[in-house]
């Protein structure tokens, strides 16, 4: 299990506002929303990066994408959102525990920074 702020969400071990949970995943609030609706999918299992992921994980990430439009639709962003995976120093990955940003409730900026 990650040992990152993450794992220990998934473990109970520290609080978060959670909006989903099934077998293999967990979705929760961003504590530093960057839009009126932010929220974070993650896989339990530990996968740090998109880019750590292997082909037997194919499941799994077929998986987040399912749950992030059946959450999406719960979380009302019925006139669109973006999904965003930061992945790597570059890509602007700070948690290094896999995960899939909904952000919606406003027109999103294009390019992103
Ligand atoms: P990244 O920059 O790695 O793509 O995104 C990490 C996200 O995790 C950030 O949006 C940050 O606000 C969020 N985050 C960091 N620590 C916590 C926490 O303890 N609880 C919650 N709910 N979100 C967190």
């Amino acid at each position: 299990m990650s040992d990152t702020i993450f794992g220990k969400i998934i473990r109970r071990e520290i609080p978060a506002d959670i909006v989903y949970e099934d077998d293999l995943c967990l979705a929760f609030n961003d504590i530093s929303p960057q839009a009126p609706t932010h929220i974070l999918v993650i896989p339990k299992k530990n996968i740090p990066r998109l880019s750590d992921s292997h082909s037997e994980d194919h499941a799994i990430l077929g998986h987040l994408l399912c749950m992030v439009r059946q959450i999406a639709a719960n979380a009302g962003l019925s006139n669109g959102y973006r999904v965003v995976i930061n992945n790597g120093q570059d890509g602007g990955q700070t948690v290094d525990h896999l995960h899939l940003h909904i952000l919606g409730g406003r027109a999103m900026a294009w390019p992103p920074g």
